[in-house]
């Protein structure tokens, strides 16, 4: 479903290479883990799968069920399917929570061409879905994030990831600065939506959230590539014996 092949990028300001030929196939109804030290491309991969300004690519493609993505606006993007929860989510003073799920719901189910869902189906669905992340009522009429503690931003993120239903959804370090109730939260949230024809990339430093989110594919990101690929054992062997040894093996 979501295919990276080659993928070459840097960054537009400087003249430095950060992805340096990233291949990555993950297919539905999988969820693979990112792990890799830290500075080794994670979020920028994540950022140029997004279409984050900033970045150019200068080798290699990515597609969505074999529609380039790179070409695609932010919002193409989304409406193909694509859903990246940031390791920092953004806040938007002057929007309600509820009002910016219901639009960016909308938005989508245009794109897909299906009418909008009714405000009595919509609150249904809302209210349910916060529930099983503890979300409260009073978080769902405040401004997006805004006041929200690092927890209730996280599982804010995974409530929007719930509400949008897509194909192909996109961690980065959702699980950082996450207290273990949160990140089982999360987790959680993340399990629930598993199906046959959803992928999750899982981008994450700490092997914990692995422990939750059981992944089918566990990946080693270092230094702009992916240097190692295997089963859930290899995110207890990054936990047991760090990074060195594999970069040195691969070295
Ligand atoms: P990770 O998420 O794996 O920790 P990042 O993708 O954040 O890694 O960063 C990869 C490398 O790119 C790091 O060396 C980082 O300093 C550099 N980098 C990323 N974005 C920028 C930027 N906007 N300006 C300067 N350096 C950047
Ligand atoms: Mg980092
Ligand atoms: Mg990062």
């Amino acid at each position: 479903m979501l295919e990276i092949k080659n993928l070459h990028v840097k960054l537009e300001e400087e003249d430095k290479q950060i992805l340096k030929g990233v291949d990555l196939t993950v297919e539905a109804g999988k969820v693979h883990a990112i792990m890799g030290p830290n500075g080794s491309g994670k979020s920028t991969l994540s950022y140029v799968l997004s279409g984050k300004d900033g970045y150019e690519v200068t080798e290699g493609t990515a597609t969505l069920d074999g529609e380039d993505i790179l070409e695609m606006e932010p919002e193409e993007r989304a409406a193909a399917g694509l859903f990246l929860a940031f390791q920092y989510p953004v806040e938007i003073p002057g929007v309600g929570n509820m009002t910016f799920l219901r639009t960016a719901v909308n938005a989508q189910r245009k794109a897909r061409g299906e009418d909008e869902i009714s405000a009595s189906d919509f609150l249904k669905l809302v209210r349910e879905r916060a529930a099983s992340l503890e979300i409260d009522a009073d978080m769902l009429k405040r401004p997006v994030n805004v006041g929200f503690s690092g927890g209730e931003k996280k599982r804010n993120e995974i409530l929007q990831m719930a509400m949008l239903e897509p194909k192909m959804c996109i961690l980065d370090e959702t699980d950082s600065g996450l207290d273990v109730d949160a990140m089982k939260l999360v987790a959680h949230g993340v399990n629930a939506l598993r199906d046959q024809g959803r992928g999750f990339l899982v981008i994450t430093h700490y092997q914990r959230l692995l422990d939750h989110i059981k992944p089918d594919v566990v990946h080693i990101m270092s230094n702009g590539r992916i240097i190692k690929t295997g089963g859930p054992e290899l995110a207890l062997e990054v936990e047991k014996n760090g990074y060195a040894d594999m970069k040195a093996e691969v070295a």
